[in-house]
């Protein structure tokens, strides 16, 4: 068992609602920080000390070691599109409470990995995040009536909020492309191996 394995052990073992999909999601992503590239190789990007606590209070209240923002002094500074994501999803909240804040940085934080995005964020399989999509982001996961891959969904509504056309083809139906867009995402999760039932 790896070090990663053990850390979302302990969080599972030490959490509230182990059965909640926004629960093993902060698991998730909390455990795979090692495998992001930095500067996401921490917690969840962009949430700082004061943020983690609250997570750990709240879904995780067993947990003996803090979660702490950063290893540094000062935060590392974000690059690539994770601020255009963190600002989309802000946006699309369907609460805009904090656990709608913390979720939005949490799918942010796990699209700068390089697997499928349900398995950057540690969920079981693909359907977990869909559900966790439409109950958390309803607006945006109404948008992806195509039932695109979500990361690759989150790019493009990306790009066509900044007016760029990056696809191949004008529509989907013909393009090369489409089993990149489209096709399944069937893979092995990092932790879960049943397939739950879970709670949104
Ligand atoms: S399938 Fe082709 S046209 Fe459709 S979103 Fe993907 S790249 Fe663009």
């Amino acid at each position: 068992m790896t070090q990663t394995e053990v850390g979302y052990v302990e969080l599972i073992e030490a959490a509230r609602h182990p059965e909640h999909v926004v629960t093993l999601a902060f698991a998730g992503l909390i455990a795979l920080a090692p495998q992001r590239p930095s500067p996401y190789d921490v917690p969840i990007a962009a949430l700082d000390d004061a943020a983690l606590a609250a997570i750990r209070e709240r879904y995780f209240p067993d947990l003996q070691c803090p979660l702490k923002a950063y290893a540094g002094a000062s935060p590392p500074q974000s690059i690539d599109e994770f601020e255009d994501l963190l600002a989309m999803l802000l946006e699309h909240r369907s609460v805009a409470d904090q656990e709608g804040t913390w979720l939005a940085h949490a799918v942010a934080t796990a699209c700068m990995g390089a697997n499928h995005l349900w398995q950057d964020m540690g969920l079981p399989n693909r359907a977990a995040l869909s559900m966790l999509i439409k109950h958390h982001f309803t607006s945006l996961a109404e948008r992806n009536s195509g039932d695109m891959k979500w990361k690759k969904f989150f790019y493009r509504q990306l790009c066509e909020r900044e007016g760029l056309l990056m696809c191949n083809s004008p529509s989907c139906g013909n393009c090369s492309d489409y089993l990149q867009c489209f096709g399944p995402e069937d893979a092995t999760s990092f932790f879960v191996r049943d397939g739950g039932p879970y709670l949104a």
